[in-house]
């Protein structure tokens, strides 16, 4: 962690944006009000992260970082996601703290200095609590909540805090320790949890989206779901086992039974419909599993091909900080598509 005795800190914060031109300019007013607040405890810089917006985001952050010197940005080439878009603001904060908040203000950014003052008591993470989720329809708030609780038990060493979103305040050394997460299924928050360190929660009450609309359909999200599971559990692949010796187990039995059966009342020749629906709820399971496999399959294919996490297509550094020196992790996560002379980083 960074010594805390140090004269300034300084804090960086990764906002990762995707088609949110209509908030923006709400949500930086009101970062900037909370970032004046703080200018005595800390530095800060924004580091915006345009994850290959449609709309006219991107613009309105270059004007941003124009006008105010804390601003300064990352444009991946398209979309990738909010998890890489994430790491990609990872790979470049360098503050003694580093802040991912979303941009549609649904992280209250006034939150900021306590999240600071509660890691200042010696944690490397506190995440904010979820105490309720305004504006967000009851399916979401349900599969969600299904969705923590299903993980909570499937990784059981790596600890997921359950109702925490993103946001989140973490120290240099936790910033150290996700650059080196290679693996390109990225489920953050297992990440985050996954490498361990001291933690603690700061409970907060989640507002609905101030503009615009919620990017996770519901397909994303169970999408999303399925990269969290796989890439932190391997309990559907074993799921196929207990499966099959229980249906083994199942065949056993009524085969004893139909023996037993012939021996006392003979053979006439029923049961087509109980032949049917044996046939069609194995092949079902079977089905079933081969997905299953396929689920981790796919996903050991996509890391094998080792193509760099994201593309950037454009960068500039908030004008308050000092260039950053190459970073091998860097290097070899996202490859710039901006020449040498021209990177501000
Ligand atoms: N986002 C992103 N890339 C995407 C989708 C979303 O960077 O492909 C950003 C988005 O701009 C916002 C944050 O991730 O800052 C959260 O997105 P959203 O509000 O749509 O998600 P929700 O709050 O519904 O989970
Ligand atoms: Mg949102």
């Amino acid at each position: 962690m960074a010594d805390p005795s140090s004269p300034l800190q300084h804090l960086s914060i990764i906002v990762p944006v995707f088609n949110e031109s209509a908030g923006l300019q709400a949500f930086w007013s009101r970062v900037a009000a909370v970032l004046d607040d703080m200018a005595d405890t800390v530095s800060a810089d924004v580091l915006f992260v345009d994850d290959g917006s449609r709309d006219d985001s991107l613009t309105l952050i270059q004007a941003l970082a124009i006008a105010d010197a804390r601003v300064g940005y990352l444009a991946l080439s398209r979309n990738f996601g909010k998890e890489i878009a994430m790491s990609a603001g990872l790979d470049f904060a360098d503050g003694d703290w580093v802040v991912l908040i979303d941009a549609d203000l649904q992280d209250p950014p006034e939150l900021m200095p306590t999240l600071l003052a509660k890691a200042r008591e010696g944690f490397d993470t506190v995440y904010a609590r979820r105490a309720e989720r305004l504006g967000e329809s009851f399916t979401k708030r349900a599969t969600a909540s299904v969705f923590y609780r299903l993980m909570g038990r499937l990784s059981r060493r790596v600890e997921i805090p359950a109702d925490t979103g993103d946001y989140r305040l973490i120290s240099r050394r936790a910033v150290l320790a996700l650059r080196q997460i290679k693996e390109r299924n990225r489920f953050m928050k297992g990440l985050f949890a996954w490498i361990g360190f001291p933690s603690a929660a700061v409970t907060y009450v989640r507002d609905p989206r101030g503009e615009g609309v919620s990017s996770f359909s519901l397909w994303r999200l169970w999408n999303f779901a399925l990269d969290g599971i796989t890439s932190f559990s391997t309990a559907p692949l074993k799921l196929a086992t207990y499966a099959g010796v229980l249906v083994a187990l199942l065949a056993f039995v009524s085969g004893g039974f139909i023996i037993v059966k012939t021996l006392i009342f003979g053979d006439p020749v029923p049961g087509f419909p109980s032949l049917m629906v044996t046939l069609l709820f194995f092949s079902g399971l079977q089905l079933l599993f081969i997905g299953v496999i396929g689920e981790y399959l796919a996903r050991l294919f996509d890391e094998s091909k080792q193509r760099p996490l994201y593309l950037l297509k454009e960068q500039k550094a908030a004008a308050i900080r000092q260039p950053q020196p190459t970073d091998a992790s860097t290097v070899a996560r996202g490859r710039s598509t901006v020449s040498p002379a021209t990177q501000d980083f």
